[in-house]
């Protein structure tokens, strides 16, 4: 792995965004549009725009603490979360340092690894899940970070409490878990742990959120991290760049903070049509796992070719791998009509 940045930015594959489609299902985006007092506040702070904005996202990081009933030193805010989790390995490993991540995961994790010039070690899922216990296994004395995608992109599993504790108990001290809850607000299962409650008490974990997905903000590139470990805060701050989270984006996510309880409506829709999803589509004999995201992912094996080319046939896209599978964001109701009907050939 020692090689020069600039080698290791050459090899590597480009970023390949969800392509714009008459039926995009492809990013796991939330398919409402914005609230209208979202919409306000960003009319505001347009109003704002010849300035610089707060660098240090004050008032927001004191909401998100409010939110968490945390110090607001516990908070940092960022350009979205991928871009925090960046910051963190950036602060926190030596070239050649190893992470460890399950695979398939989310496909940004090798990408921002190999930018930053850390060991990706791709601990394969089991049944579709985050394999804990493989994951323990593989921990070498070169080990600086672990991540956990809970729910997990692209199968929508999410692992029990009482594995996910058991896990943080058993991570030696000197190795950081950050906890990636990018969909956790769609989370409805009590069995399955999610916030600040896994992180308390320890000084190697922290959670990473996002704006992008419940909140409807993934235009606006806005994330953020807690942890008791003020190190982490701290670091997200020193290699922020200065003012890469706008003044419109501290506003919508300070409005969409006032209007959780609306959004708590749209991701209760989308939840029940995940379920409908699911069942239906096994009910035509596929294999979906569980999810407890606002996406489900279907083993479709040798057939998601097949599949890609019924859904591309109504301008639908979803996000498939090779012959792998696919995943389908919860769209509206017509949406996920069309899909299934799409499906079904
Ligand atoms: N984590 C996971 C698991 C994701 O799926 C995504 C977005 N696809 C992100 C992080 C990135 O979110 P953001 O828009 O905040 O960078």
């Amino acid at each position: 792995m020692n090689t020069h940045p600039i080698d290791r930015i050459a090899a590597l594959p480009a970023y390949v965004p969800g392509k714009p489609a008459k039926v995009k299902l492809a990013s796991n985006e939330n398919p409402f549009p914005p609230l209208p007092s979202v919409i306000e506040a960003i009319t505001v702070a347009a109003g704002e725009i010849n300035r610089y904005p707060d660098t240090a996202s004050l008032e927001l990081r004191e909401q998100v603490a409010r939110k968490y009933d945390v110090p607001p030193e516990q908070v940092a805010i960022g350009a979205g979360s991928l871009t925090i989790g960046e910051q963190i390995l950036q602060a926190f490993t030596h070239e050649g340092d190893e992470i460890v991540y399950g695979w398939r995961s989310f496909e940004a994790y090798p990408l921002v690894s190999a930018v930053v010039g850390v060991r990706a070690i791709q601990v394969p899922l089991r049944e579709h899940m985050y394999d804990l216990d493989a994951m323990l296994a593989a921990i070498t004395d070169r080990t600086r970070v672990i991540i956990v995608c809970n729910p997990n992109n692209p199968t929508g599993t999410a692992v029990q409490r009482d594995r996910l504790v058991a896990f943080l108990d058993a991570v030696p001290s000197e190795v950081l878990v950050i906890i990636d809850e990018a969909y956790g607000e769609y989370i409805d299962d009590p069995q399955i742990a999610s916030g600040v409650d896994l992180i308390k008490g320890r000084q190697n974990a922290c959670l990473l959120k996002t704006f992008s997905k419940a909140y409807g903000l993934a235009a606006l590139r806005i994330g953020y991290v807690v942890s008791e470990n003020l190190d982490i805060a701290a670091s997200v701050g020193k290699t922020a760049m200065p003012f890469s989270v706008s003044t419109i984006a501290q506003a919508a996510a300070i409005a969409s903070l006032h209007a959780e309880g609306e959004l708590r409506d749209r991701v209760a829709q989308t939840t029940s049509e995940r379920v409908r999803l699911t069942t239906e589509l096994r009910a035509l004999g596929w294999t979906v796992p569980d999810s407890q995201a606002n996406f489900v992912w279907i083993d479709s094996g040798t057939d998601t070719p097949e599949l890609v080319r019924r859904l591309g046939a109504v301008g639908i896209s979803g996000r498939a791998f090779g012959e792998e599978g696919i995943r389908v964001t919860v769209g509206t109701p017509d949406e996920n009509d069309l899909f299934l009907s799409a499906v079904r050939g």
